[in-house]
């Protein structure tokens, strides 16, 4: 077969396209099938790859055939494999052969869906697919949704509109200089993720325009503590305009309170944003649907399913009641981006800060219709039961204890091992080894200042077999190291 070499001019030609195509889509069908023969933690030391990389850029075309050799070569011992069924780490994600296909088609279009004429499919897909996703998921007709890539971009577009809200002509005169403008301030618990902190500094309001609430015994937003902090706040001056509770967080999966936070919102004519980014695909389960229960009076939630709706990174999607403040806090049309139609339709570019916009509902529709509601909910409600199962072999073990409830997929735990001096440095050294064996990958966090390890189970390939392999290789690691210590 002749080599595929770049031509002088145009694109590579349609039938070069065919062939490698073709080879390349096995080259994915083969990492799929033989992924659990590669570390699923790149075994590879900082700056490895960066030296075999060539430091200049390529003056000629290559062959196709010499850049897949070197994706093999380089690349591929160079990745973190996301989509090993042991990978456990982190909130563990996986895409999903449909989902491939959605990327690999929209990479062909190359629409900039910053417009409805831009891209109509897109605009209109968009609106379709989320609302499909807003049934599933049991949230009521007055929300509605937009794609962004993250949920740190998601809440930090919530964020932007509940600042809108306050009628305090922001968008107009800034923030800085204006001593008519009382300390703004967005309430979370201390459990919330970085990315509210970060959007609350990228907004200008500053880390002091943020108030961390303590939580109770099972990680959840304390709600009697919530309401004394705003009130406390409105008798110092402040404004407290945005409470973020969170549905799932991210070191324990704990559900904040969302009913109770409700009337507390309301009550000081505040904006509630649900930070669902993990959790949201799971009330897709019709039994795990309450967790959403108080988002039906929520300003906004936001729902990843490039975490658990098996759809490849990125798609973030945010859920909001009011529109039309999202759009005041940012459409700008230039001249040049006028369009005839502009009254009568939606365009992306008028709800967030990018112009241009990724073709991201091709994705999940495609998701959506190959696998269905019900397949969906059924890989979801096993990721639950595999957690729920290993989580009650922790439990019957003398060694190791859980250390938060199981509502979902994640489970936190550690070696209790008598004897151990140090439990913190014994559960880092059991995770370093597990992880550097590369027959798994766990993460961990600190919950009551105890160094926990996370389990997290989302992965469309993982199976009970994984599992009870992760548990045998934990056991082994601890026996091990054990035996070294005395
Ligand atoms: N919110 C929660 C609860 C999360 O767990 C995460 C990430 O794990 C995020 C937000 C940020 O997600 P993203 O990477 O889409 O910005």
């Amino acid at each position: 077969m002749s080599a595929v070499n770049s031509p002088k001019l145009g694109d590579m030609p349609g039938d070069d396209f065919r062939r490698v195509g073709h080879e390349l889509i096995d080259w994915i069908a083969d990492y799929f099938e033989h992924i659990e023969e590669r570390p699923v933690l790149a075994a590879i030391e900082p700056g490895d790859l960066k030296t075999q990389l060539a430091s200049v850029p390529p003056a000629h075309g290559e062959p196709m055939e010499a850049i897949i050799a070197d994706l093999d070569r380089l690349i591929a011992p160079a990745l973190t494999h996301w989509s090993h069924p042991s990978f456990f780490a982190y909130f563990a994600t996986s895409t999903s052969a449909p989902g491939i296909f959605g990327e690999l088609l929209s990479a062909a279009f190359d629409n900039k869906a910053m417009l409805w004429r831009t891209s109509p499919a897109s605009t209109e897909l968009e609106e379709v697919v989320l609302d499909w996703l807003r049934q599933m998921m049991g949230l009521d007709p007055g929300m509605h949704g937009i794609i962004y890539d993250t949920a740190s971009v998601s809440s930090l577009h919530a964020i932007a509109a509940a600042r809108e809200g306050v009628e305090k002509r922001i968008r107009e005169e800034g923030m800085s200089g204006r001593p008519d403008l009382p300390l703004l301030r967005v309430y979370v618990s201390e459990q919330a993720h970085s990315s509210i902190e970060k959007a609350v500094i990228t907004l200008g309001l500053g880390q002091r325009g943020m108030r961390k609430i303590p939580t109770d015994s099972a990680f959840r937003m304390d709600v009697r503590a919530l309401a004394e902090a705003i009130n406390e706040d409105k008798r110092n001056g402040y404004l407290p305009f945005c409470i973020v509770a969170t549905v799932g967080t991210t070191s324990t999966s704990s559900i904040d309170p969302v009913r109770e936070i409700v009337p507390i919102g309301e009550e000081h004519a505040m904006w509630l944003h649900v930070d669902a980014a993990y959790a949201g695909s799971a009330a897709i389960v019709p039994e795990f649907r309450d967790i959403l229960t108080g988002c039906e009076r929520a300003d906004s939630v936001v729902t990843n399913p490039h975490k658990w709706l098996f759809t490849p990174f990125d798609l973030s999607v945010l859920y909001c009641r009011h529109m039309d403040l999202l759009k005041r806090a940012f459409s700008l049309v230039p001249e040049y981006l006028r369009t005839p139609e502009q009254e009568k339709v939606r365009s992306g570019s008028d709800y967030g800060i990018q112009l241009g916009r990724r073709f991201r509902a091709l994705k999940l529709w495609m998701v959506m219709r190959y696998f269905g509601h019900e397949g969906l909910a059924a890989r979801i409600r096993e990721h639950c039961r595999l957690a729920r199962l290993f989580a009650s072999w922790v439990d019957e073990s003398p060694d190791w204890e859980v250390m938060a409830p199981v509502p979902l997929g994640l489970v936190c735990f550690r070696a209790r091992a008598e004897g151990a001096r140090d439990l913190d440095a014994l559960n880092e050294a059991i995770m370093h080894r597990a992880n550097a064996s590369g027959r798994a990958l766990l993460s961990h966090t600190r919950l009551n200042d105890k160094l926990t390890l996370r389990l997290s189970i989302g992965n469309i390939r993982t199976t009970e077999r994984h599992v009870r392999q992760v548990w045998e290789l934990l056991n082994e690691e601890l026996r091990s190291l054990e035996k070294e210590n005395t």
